[in-house]
C-alpha cells in the first residue's frame, strides 16, 4: 500500500493533534472538522479501506469501534456519528482505512 498523509502522522513525519494511541490504533483529531469535535480513528496496520479488510482483521476492526467510544467519553460527547468513506465513490480521499468520529452539535439524518 502506498504511504499515505496517515502513515506519515504514524511514524510521525508529519504532526497531527493526536488524542489517544495504542499498540493498534492511533487517534487524531481531523485537520477540516465537520463539527465542532471530529475525530479520526486508523489502525497502525495499512489497510485501505473497510473493503481490504479481511477475516483476519475481526479483532482489529472490533478495536476500532472500542477505541472510538472511549476517545468519545474522552472528549465528552454523549451522542455521537461514525462514519467511514469506502472507496473514492464515496468520498474516500485517504486510503488509509479511518473512521470518522462526529459530536458537539446536532446531528441530521439522513445526512444532506
Ligand atoms: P475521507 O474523505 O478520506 O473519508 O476523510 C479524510 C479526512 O482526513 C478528511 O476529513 C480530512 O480533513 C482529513 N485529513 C486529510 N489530511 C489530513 C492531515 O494531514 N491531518 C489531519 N489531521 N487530517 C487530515
Amino acid at each position: 500500500m502506498p504511504e499515505t498523509v496517515f502513515s506519515k502522522i504514524i511514524k510521525r513525519e508529519i504532526p497531527a493533534a493526536i488524542i489517544y494511541e495504542d499498540d493498534l490504533a492511533l487517534a487524531f483529531r481531523d485537520v477540516n472538522p465537520q463539527a465542532p469535535v471530529h475525530f479520526l480513528v486508523i489502525p497502525k496496520k495499512p489497510l485501505i479501506n473497510l473493503a481490504d479488510a479481511q477475516d483476519e482483521d475481526q479483532a482489529l476492526l472490533g478495536h476500532l469501534l472500542l477505541v472510538a467510544n472511549k476517545v468519545a467519553a474522552q472528549e465528552g460527547l454523549k451522542g455521537f456519528r461514525l462514519v467511514t468513506n469506502n472507496g473514492a465513490e464515496a468520498g474516500q480521499t485517504v486510503f488509509h482505512l479511518h473512521i470518522h468520529v462526529l459530536g458537539g452539535r446536532s446531528l441530521n439524518w439522513p445526512p444532506g
